[in-house]
């Protein structure tokens, strides 16, 4: 089949374009579990964005 579609199955958080669903979801898994793409280096809590992650810095590690 000419021209594969990649951006069929798109990661929404990132943007990266699979060829399958498969990937896609293996993909999600790795990169962004589940909405938790930011992770405390300390103690490896995830949180979704960045300001969460700082608050959560600043109350549980005092950084
Ligand atoms: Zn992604
Ligand atoms: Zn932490």
């Amino acid at each position: 089949m000419l021209g594969e579609k990649m951006e069929e199955n798109k990661c929404e958080a990132c943007g990266m374009g699979f060829r399958t669903h498969d990937k896609l979801m293996a993909h999600n898994r790795v990169a962004h579990v589940a909405g938790q793409e930011f992770k405390c280096k300390a103690c490896g809590a995830g949180f979704g964005s960045q300001k969460e992650l700082m608050d959560h810095n600043k109350k549980e590690h005092r950084m």
